[in-house]
């Protein structure tokens, strides 16, 4: 349900807010986080922002950044602190408390009201208030469209907007994914408006990549990349030892699954790295073949029909085996996939 005034009454007065979003955050987890995060410092708001795991470099430029708490096993007993103290707290681009680790339980069992702000399908029933759009772009366009509702347009400065514009940009894949909408441009001509700098935005973010960062890109497109015709697909595999010989770091594979899919007629692709703890696993589709459901029903994940994600306990040679073995069964609908 989405009860503005019940939001309007909740934070009618100062509180004790904390805002928490996904594993390893991308742009729109964080720049949902930290855009929400100034406007609530704006309107008197104690707020923290804490994520579940570290994130991407090319992502602390955000206004907010160096305030962000990290969960870590060293700050369990603050963050368990925090979660219990908090009389608000907002769950941004995520819809299942196992997305975000330990502090799932903690946050299933804490006092304060849950506030569920987020794009993706099937949510888990959690939240006390639930802002949940999946025909939305990004939650970070929940998030603006929220402070207009709540009558606070204004109050988005430029820092908000770059963390808002972050979200809206890399979850529409740069404005080119079908969800890119109307609402979607409108918003961006908002905050060019307000000043702030987009191309700076898009450099910041795909323009930063480490010299080592790009020879692994070079590497995994000439020797990992597998291409299966039959079924329209396109995987690449990652073994860790690759990751540790380049020296990959956090956010480093970001954007590497979709090199796959952009292979003519390619219309189902996956990105398999063994993360040493479990077997991480990226899917893309283009059309009506649904990555969710793919991720749901074999690799204990979900996401969006056309972005998803799972994982595996399994080995990386198993997992690729069983994500191979499992395409014959989708067969017709590869081959028939409607792409336009
Ligand atoms: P990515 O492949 O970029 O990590 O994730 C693609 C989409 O799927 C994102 O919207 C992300 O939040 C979601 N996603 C990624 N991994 C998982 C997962 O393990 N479980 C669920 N439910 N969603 C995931
Ligand atoms: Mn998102």
């Amino acid at each position: 349900m989405h009860d503005i005034n019940a939001l309007k009454e909740l934070l009618k007065e100062p509180k004790e807010v904390m805002i928490t979003t996904h594993h390893k955050p991308d742009a729109d987890a964080l720049g949902s986080s930290l855009g929400l995060a100034g406007y609530l410092k704006k309107k008197g708001h104690r707020v923290t922002v804490i994520t579940p795991s570290d994130y991407p470099s090319f992502l602390n430029w955000m206004e907010g950044n160096d305030d962000v708490i990290v969960y870590s096993e060293k700050n369990d007993g603050l963050v368990q602190r925090i979660v219990n103290e908090s009389q608000v707290i907002f769950c941004l681009d995520f819809n299942n408390l196992s997305r975000i680790n330990e502090m799932g339980e903690y946050i299933r069992q804490a006092p304060g009201t849950k506030v569920l702000v987020d794009h993706h399908l099937q949510p888990e029933d959690f939240a006390d208030l639930d802002f949940a759009n999946t025909s939305a772009a990004a939650t970070a366009e929940i998030v603006y469209d929220l402070i207009k509702a709540m009558g606070d347009a204004d109050l988005i400065d430029t820092g908000i907007g770059e963390c808002l514009y972050a979200g809206i940009m890399t979850d529409t894949g740069s404005f080119r994914h079908p969800s890119t909408s109307k609402n979607v441009h409108l918003i961006i001509a908002d905050l060019l408006h307000i000043g702030v700098k987009t191309s700076d935005i898009h450099r910041l973010i795909y323009d930063s990549s480490s010299e080592l960062r790009l020879r692994f890109l070079g590497y995994a497109l000439k020797d990992k990349l597998v291409v299966l015709r039959e079924y329209n697909t396109a995987y690449i595999s990652i073994t860790a030892d690759e990751l540790k010989a380049y020296d990959s770091k956090t956010g480093d594979t970001e954007g590497l699954v979709n090199y796959a899919l952009s292979i003519d007629g390619i219309v189902f692709a996956a990105l398999i790295i063994d993360r040493t703890n479990a077997v991480k696993m990226s899917f893309r589709s283009v059309g009506d073949f649904s990555a969710n459901e793919f991720a749901r029903e074999h690799f204990n994940g979900g996401g969006h029909k056309n972005a998803a994600g799972g994982m595996s306990l399994d080995t990386l040679e198993n997992t690729v085996a069983k994500f191979e073995s499992l395409l014959p069964q989708y067969k017709d609908k590869l081959q028939h996939a409607t792409i336009r």
